[in-house]
């Protein structure tokens, strides 16, 4: 009896046209994923992906990996034997040895309209076969496991055990999104919020040495790695800050610092989207959570662009957020001691209902925009990725 695993796709239902699409898409990158894994084959088909497991392989390992890969709904431990009722029954007594659930029913799908038997008979033809070899009661009603076999023209697929995936969409499928990086807990969970809906994330942070230490980049670099085993290569893109946030503090009465700082760097945002095409920004703010995330705020910072600007976290509250980081592993890392621009120049009193006319009228005060495009010319562009690993 062959071993398989059946990839369930994610939200493909309500997605008829991009099928194909959505699951070469998905293929590649259980590829690319699995790609130094043995005891292997992998055959795509319109239903689902399958994965047949050779004695060399190490079925715990590719489970865990596929539960990280975006859209796959879940994943079902199966066996794959002949289409008859002999061989069916035969593995599902031995999967039913394996797990020993305390009840148990079969499930038949039968995509194999020639198959002899209905799905009535199969189910308790199987279910006589078992109970005749000690197998556990069955429970039509609430099984504590369901036995799913699916008869398909090419045999016949018997599982008990599914394990959950991501959902989503797989990752690239949905374009690319330049995504600013911070150091702190919530902008890693945006970013992989981003992934899981299928986004290409393209990280932008803005650095404003000597305020803030170079040691927040390998703090970022940590955390794209980690990152890395949802997106595999990861563009990062560090902005040259210092200069602008100088010449705000200079001329921006203290209020409105922040406001101004957070309309520069989504100007720095739109112009680093058009250069590495980009069609939409995204951020980690949450709505409420500091001063500049008032919607009054949001509102005044959000008028310098027309890009459309994804909050991934715009809803969450921080202890979810919290929970998630710690889950994905970027917690750990997001809180080791750091300066971000944002707090070493936070004003005692920001402004939690700046107008954008008064904004506007402050950013009169100076030349910025030359400022901007030197800042973006000397951004830099390196990639972090898996692939040393
Ligand atoms: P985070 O934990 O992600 O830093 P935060 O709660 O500290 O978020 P802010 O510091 O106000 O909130 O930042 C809000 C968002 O602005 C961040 O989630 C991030 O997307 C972006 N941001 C803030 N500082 C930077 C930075 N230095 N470089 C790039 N993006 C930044
Ligand atoms: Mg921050």
């Amino acid at each position: 009896m062959d071993r398989i695993i059946i990839v369930h796709f994610g939200e493909l239902s309500t997605k008829g046209d991009n099928r194909g699409l959505f699951i070469d898409c998905l293929y590649k990158n259980i590829r690319h994923r699995l790609r130094s894994f043995e005891g292997l084959e992998y055959e795509k088909a319109r239903e689902h992906i399958y994965i047949k497991l050779l004695p060399t392989a190490d079925v715990g390992a590719t489970i865990d990996a596929l539960g990280e890969i975006p859209g796959i709904q879940r994943l079902s431990l199966s066996y794959f034997v002949n289409r008859d009722i002999e061989a069916i029954s035969v593995a599902s007594l031995a999967l039913l040895e394996e797990h020993k659930p305390a009840t148990w029913k079969a499930k038949v799908k039968r995509a194999d309209k020639s198959f002899p038997l209905d799905s009535y008979t199969t189910a308790s033809e199987v279910g006589g076969y078992c109970l005749s070899h000690k197998a556990p009661p069955v429970d039509v009603h609430e099984p504590e496991a369901t036995l799913n076999i699916e008869v398909r023209p090419e045999g016949a697929y018997v599982s008990l055990k599914e394990y959950p995936g991501l959902g989503g969409y797989p990752l690239g499928m949905n374009g690319k999104v330049l995504t600013l990086l911070s150091g702190g807990i919530d902008s890693p969970v945006a970013c992989y919020q981003l992934m899981r809906r299928g986004l290409l994330v393209e990280a932008f942070h803005f650095a404003s040495p000597p305020y803030t230490s170079l040691a927040v980049l390998d703090k970022l670099r940590d955390i794209l790695k980690v990152l890395n085993k949802y997106q595999s290569k990861v563009r990062l893109h560090v902005v040259p800050f210092t200069k602008i946030q100088e010449a705000i503090y200079r001329y921006v009465p203290e209020p409105y610092c922040i406001t101004i700082m957070r309309r520069m760097m989504l100007r720095l945002a739109e112009m680093g989207a058009k250069k590495y095409r980009c069609p939409a920004i995204a951020t980690g703010e949450a709505v409420g959570q500091v001063a500049s995330q008032t919607l009054e705020s949001l509102r005044t910072i959000n008028a310098v662009t027309n890009y459309p600007i994804l909050r991934p976290l715009a809803c969450s509250d921080k202890l979810s957020i919290i929970k998630t980081a710690k889950e994905i592993g970027t917690f750990e890392i997001s809180i080791r001691p750091y300066e971000d621009c944002c707090t070493i120049f936070a004003p005692k009193k920001p402004k939690t209902k700046p107008r954008i006319e008064e904004a506007e009228k402050y950013e009169a005060l100076f030349d910025f925009a030359p400022l901007l495009l030197e800042a973006i010319e000397n951004t830099s562009d390196e990639v972090i990725s898996d692939l040393e690993i």
